[in-house]
């Protein structure tokens, strides 16, 4: 399994976590904080005939993981960049 470090929530600075749900019976994955809810939107397994500017992409469950971690971390990190 590839593990990625998530950051802490540019919110709260509390812990963010990777979560798993069903979604129209396919698994989907988003990372969410705890503590205030902000998250990515989630991301389902299966197949996309369009996603994220891509034609044709299957998307495993370790591919939506990698994808909303480092959905969140860019988000993160944006917020976190504006005064350095
Ligand atoms: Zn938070």
């Amino acid at each position: 399994m590839t593990k990625i470090k998530l950051l802490s929530c540019p919110h709260c600075g509390g812990e963010a976590e990777l979560r798993e749900s069903a979604a129209y019976n396919a698994r989907a994955y988003r990372v969410q904080c705890p503590s205030c809810h902000i998250g990515t939107v989630p991301v389902s397994v299966g197949y996309y005939t369009q996603f994220d500017g891509r034609i044709g992409v299957t998307i495993t469950p370790e591919r939506a993981q990698r994808y909303v971690i480092e959905r969140w971390n860019r988000r993160v990190q944006g917020n976190v960049n504006a005064t350095t």
